[in-house]
């Protein structure tokens, strides 16, 4: 007979402990807030063993791990993190933003790596838990919130090449301002295809650790020629894939006068952003099953999730057809995008008051008046 297996244990919110911290720090003035920089008083910690399975739940004070040097997370980085915020809403409380859809794409994201599975069910409700405990840290000035980092790395203690069957998960949080201070400035992409941050078949479609790291020096590269940001092409056509660690999305004048609003679409090589999913969402159901602030009723918004070759914003750009571009993510929501360089040209986009086009401008209203619950539309924003 085969030895009976042990049942691991489940990832399992009702076994929470929580222990506060017996010192809390002060909260900085918001207009003081740099992103990531300050932490909330206490992490939410729990480890997987194998035989074990998932430890109870702590939530604890903020501070330091203790980690075998040869965890596989030094080695082999098979580390995953999801980026949420919450925000408070008109009754002073937290609430967040579609985050079924960070939990959906956490476990897809850990799976690539092998990383043993949780419940993400269970995971949320421990996210609730925290922000809740920490309530004092969103803020409350229109436009700010609790930065949301959960985190799940491969701890097997072996320098063997192969999948980490230990694991800890965490989730610290970070109170954050607007991305932009003052006003919107229109960012500038240089347009790269000699360093490809994605590929078919590989791993640019989830949001692992291992993505990032590349893109460092080839961000420092264009920032030392003017560039905030780098535009990732692919492939022999230049295909855009992402602006930095954004979704890119263009809006072309049709000859019918109506817009096409174009982003490119999920084809392995791009991360399902919440973003660039609720854009796709509100622009489709304008003005038919919403009416996007400042843009009149009679604007049809076509949306499509096609690929837009470099070549091609080029030319829509000399036809005098390029409206906007811009680029969207948690961290920003929306950036309007100034000028896209490549070959030692640039894509000059036109200018509008204030620097946000008017499409833009729409998507970023309405999406930050969704997450600070000042309209309902969906169900998409929730409260702790
Ligand atoms: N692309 C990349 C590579 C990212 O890291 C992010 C940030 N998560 C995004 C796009 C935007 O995704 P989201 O709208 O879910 O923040």
């Amino acid at each position: 007979h085969a030895p009976l297996k042990a049942k691991l244990a489940e990832l399992d919110a009702s076994k929470l402990t929580i222990t506060l911290s017996e010192t809390l720090k002060p909260v900085p003035p918001p207009e003081t807030l740099v992103f990531g920089k300050t932490m909330t008083d206490h992490m939410l910690y729990v480890t997987y063993e194998p035989e074990v399975g998932w430890s109870a739940p702590e939530i604890k004070p903020y501070g330091p791990l203790t980690l075998d040097p040869a965890s596989s997370c030094f080695q082999y980085c098979p580390n995953v993190f999801e980026g949420m915020k919450a925000y408070t809403g008109p009754d002073g409380k937290p609430r967040l933003f579609r985050p079924e859809l960070n939990m959906a794409r956490m476990r897809r994201s850990a799976d690539r790596v092998a990383l043993p599975r949780f419940d993400t069910d269970q995971l949320l409700i421990l996210i609730r838990r925290i922000v809740e405990i920490e309530a004092r840290w969103v803020p409350k000035a229109k436009g700010h919130s609790l930065y949301i980092r959960p985190t799940i790395i491969g701890t097997r203690p072996s320098l063997g090449v192969q999948a980490s069957d230990h694991a800890v998960l965490y989730v610290i949080l970070s109170p954050t301002g607007p991305y932009f201070r003052t006003g919107s400035r229109p960012v500038a992409l240089l347009a790269v295809d000699e360093h490809v941050r994605s590929w078919p078949g590989g791993t640019g479609g989830f949001k692992l650790a291992l993505n990032y790291a590349p893109t460092f020096m080839p961000a420092q590269l264009a920032a030392k020629k003017g560039y905030d940001q780098i535009l990732w092409l692919l492939g022999e056509d230049r295909r855009i894939t992402e602006a930095g660690a954004m979704n890119f999305f263009a809006v072309v004048k049709r000859d019918d006068g109506d817009l096409d609003v174009i982003t490119p679409p999920i084809d392995g090589t791009i991360l399902p952003g919440v973003t660039r999913d609720s854009c796709l969402a509100l622009a489709s159901a304008h003005p038919s099953r919403t009416s996007l602030p400042n843009l009149p009723n009679s604007l049809v918004l076509h949306t499509h999730e096609q690929l837009i070759t470099i070549p091609q914003l080029f030319e829509w750009s000399e036809q005098g057809r390029l409206l906007e571009a811009f680029c969207v993510g948690t961290a920003v929501v929306v950036a309007t995008v100034g000028r896209i360089g490549y070959d030692d040209k640039d894509v000059v986009l036109p200018k509008y008051e204030g620097g946000m086009g008017p499409v833009a401008k729409a998507l970023y209203e309405r999406i930050v008046d969704l997450q600070e619950g000042k309209i309902e539309w969906e169900g998409w924003s929730v409260p702790c």
